[in-house]
């Protein structure tokens, strides 16, 4: 975070408390629920909670809020631990609502005592009948004037587990004609039989939401808890708990969610697209996921810079994509090395080149000079890319057309003199010249051309599989539009070539490298390779296409 940038409304508030001798030290914390892969959207609240705490000389709580048995599992656990370790962040701590399943117990037991909760054998139509709607105040039923003793033997029944799932209800007593809905005494515990993946089968009653995780907060001490927008309407139940259950006064503070183009955020949608086969699981790097995102290539650091360009706001909007991508590429033209790769070969003889092999040097990437060089073999016969060559070309076009000169990375200048062709008149290779005394570094010709070409040596060439992505979704706010989500998926968003050919300086690189394929883009190595065959992502392109598209349109 540069230094004369303004302060965000939350550390305006961090400072404030600071400065005033309210707080000595500020405890935040990340709490997702361990019920799917964390998002883009996620990153941001990573960002903003630890990016605080790091600021400011506090500390983060990694916390799972884990209340809901039925939707939750080991394996989302590890992948956010993953995730935000990737990020580059470290937590203080590493906790689970469910640890506090018993104190949050007692907590409620506590507001019976207190005549402030109450068992409710409604069933959940009589419930939400009986609250009323937002111009009409809501009825108090029979259930809300049990006393203490009954309440919490009944409540101690529930959880000895008497009675079946949604028999009975806790809720507690603050106002049925509230203008706020949730204060309409809201549902605090419910009966759930089912196995959690932690407290295992030790429970059948589990708090709600809105009773777990303020609570939680104030367990351990959070100074600031920082939520969405969408908690807004329940910051007053979240205070009327610490209120009366005189328990530590976190408080919660509310900012706008991270909206993108062309992409879902929320995991039941995602948690849709893996089950129902639209993408290759949670982290295929079309996803919107964290995991994905490291997977096709995305550098940490750009992810952070992202959501430090974009802020912290009180109202939503809707992020661009292609903001996420100009970090990506800012990032990797500093870190990738230079290969060259074709896509499509179209082969080429140079005629008066020797028989032999020669070993080019090339820098690994102008960019960062530390990175040295790179030898690349070169001989008579080579790869060029297919669309680089044109029969009849338009006036302005410096690749390869008959006649025409182009320089070859970090090798010669050739000249295309003669075009072969097969009985059905297809181009099946070209034959050039070279001019011995262009050698890249060594240039003598004086010869200037305006075409510089990738291209790799076909006897040492090593093939590789590419996957190219692009936008999973077909319009901008997928989210707002109209109908099913997945009406809108693109269903050319993944293209496969088969067999690229590669310098052979790919085989031996550290795979975890970034690559910037000459004039291709910026390319990483998937985990589906193997000892045979390297697979590789392609991260972003080297331009904003869909910029391009736009300015067209
Ligand atoms: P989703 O709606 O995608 O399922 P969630 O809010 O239910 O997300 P949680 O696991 O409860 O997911 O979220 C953990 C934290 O991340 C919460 O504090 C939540 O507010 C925050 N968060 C979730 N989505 C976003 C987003 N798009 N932008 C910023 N913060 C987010
Ligand atoms: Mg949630």
């Amino acid at each position: 975070m540069s230094e004369d940038k303004s302060l965000n409304f939350i550390e305006e508030i961090v400072e404030a408390d600071l400065n005033s001798g309210k707080y000595q030290s500020i405890l935040t914390r990340f709490p997702p629920e361990p019920n799917g892969y964390l998002h883009i959207g996620h990153a941001k609240s990573i960002c903003l909670n630890f990016g605080l705490a790091k600021k400011y000389g506090g500390k983060t709580n990694l916390r799972f809020d884990d209340t809901n048995p039925s939707t939750e599992e080991t394996e989302y656990v590890e992948s956010i631990k993953d995730d935000v370790k990737w990020l580059g962040f470290d937590w203080a701590e590493e906790l689970y609502a469910s640890n506090y399943f018993e104190q949050i117990y007692s907590f409620a037991v506590k507001l019976m005592e207190k005549g402030l909760a109450y068992v409710d054998d409604s069933s959940s139509e009589t419930i939400a009948q009986e609250k009323g709607t937002p111009t009409q105040p809501g009825i108090e039923n029979i259930y809300r004037s049990r006393t203490v003793a009954e309440n919490i033997q009944l409540f101690a029944d529930m959880r000895a587990g008497k009675y079946q799932d949604g028999e009975k209800v806790v809720r507690a007593k603050i106002d049925m004609a509230s203008s706020n809905m949730h204060l309409r005494d809201p549902i605090i515990y419910r009966i759930k039989h089912a196995h959690h993946h932690r407290t295992g089968d030790a429970w059948c009653i589990y708090p709600m939401y809105d009773f777990a995780h303020g609570q939680s907060d104030s367990i351990e001490n959070i100074t600031h808890s920082i939520c969405t927008l969408e908690f807004i309407p329940h910051r007053p139940l979240y205070d009327w708990c610490i209120e009366n259950l005189q328990i530590f006064p976190s408080k919660q503070y509310e900012f706008a969610r991270l909206n993108m183009t062309y992409t879902v955020m929320s995991k039941r949608k995602l948690l849709q697209l893996v089950n129902e086969n639209h993408v290759n699981g949670w982290d295929d790097p079309r996803m919107s996921t964290i995991s994905a995102m490291r997977r096709r290539g995305y550098p940490p650091e750009s992810i952070r810079e992202f959501c430090d360009k974009i802020g912290v706001a009180k109202r939503e909007n809707l992020i661009d994509f292609s903001l996420l991508e100009f970090c990506v590429r800012e990032r990797l033209n500093k870190t990738a090395l230079r290969r060259m790769v074709v896509f499509d070969p179209l082969k080429i003889v140079i005629t008066n080149y020797p028989n032999t092999t020669e070993l080019l040097e090339s820098e690994n990437n102008p960019e960062d000079i530390s990175t040295g060089t790179r030898t690349i073999p070169f001989s008579n016969t080579i790869f060029v890319e297919q669309e680089d060559f044109m029969e009849i070309a338009p006036k302005k076009y410096f690749r390869l057309s008959p006649g025409q000169m182009v320089r070859l990375k970090s090798a010669y200048i050739i000249k295309c003199d003669e075009v072969i062709k097969d009985i059905e008149g297809h181009v099946t290779e070209l034959h050039c010249s070279y001019i011995p005394e262009s050698k890249s570094g060594s240039d003598t010709s004086g010869i200037n051309v305006k075409g510089t070409l990738q291209w790799v040596n076909a006897a040492t060439a090593t093939k590789i599989e590419i996957r190219l992505y692009d936008r999973l979704f077909k319009v901008e706010d997928v989210a707002n539009a109209e109908g099913d989500f997945k009406d809108y998926i693109n269903q050319d968003s993944l293209q496969i070539i088969a067999n690229g050919y590669a310098e052979p300086a790919l085989k031996t690189d550290n795979p975890y490298m970034a690559f910037q394929f000459i004039r291709k883009g910026y390319f990483v190595v998937d985990r589906d390779s193997t000892k045979d065959q390297l697979v590789f992502n392609r991260t972003v392109s080297l331009k904003d296409g869909w910029a391009k598209e736009a300015k067209k349109a």
